[in-house]
């Protein structure tokens, strides 16, 4: 094959490349957006989920659950509120606080009155 024929030949080749480069570089953006998109809905979605759950749950503390598996579940978030209760006192007692008996503000260990509602604070 002639040296010129070799040559334009190649040129074809770099040019379906480059146009293949192009190509694939917009379906990558296409490719990405949509994947977004995808996420997007998906994060629409797990805050519905969140939602029924705490409508699930609240009503498990009004005792309107009767489903066992969904009652189990909800006894678990309780379990962990406990925990979490119990992680809370600890620090109050780390930074000498207290928690209002009424809303739960933390106030001085020695505060007669909650700073936050003004409930008084037997000790
Ligand atoms: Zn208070």
């Amino acid at each position: 094959m002639p040296l010129k024929d070799n040559l334009s030949k190649i040129g074809k080749y770099i040019e379906e490349g480059v146009s293949n480069v192009a190509y694939k570089s917009e379906n990558l953006i296409e490719i990405s957006k949509l994947n977004m998109a995808i996420s997007s809905e998906e994060k629409m979605i797990e805050d519905i989920y969140i939602k029924i759950g705490q409508r699930i749950y609240k009503d498990f503390r009004e005792n309107k659950i009767t489903d066992k598996s969904l009652k189990d579940k909800c006894e678990e978030i309780a379990e962990i509120e406990k925990d979490i209760n119990s992680i809370r006192k600890k620090l109050l007692k780390l930074k000498d606080k207290k928690a209002c008996k009424k809303c739960g503000a933390e106030m001085d260990r020695n505060a007669e009155f909650c700073p936050k509602c003004g409930k008084e604070q037997k000790n």
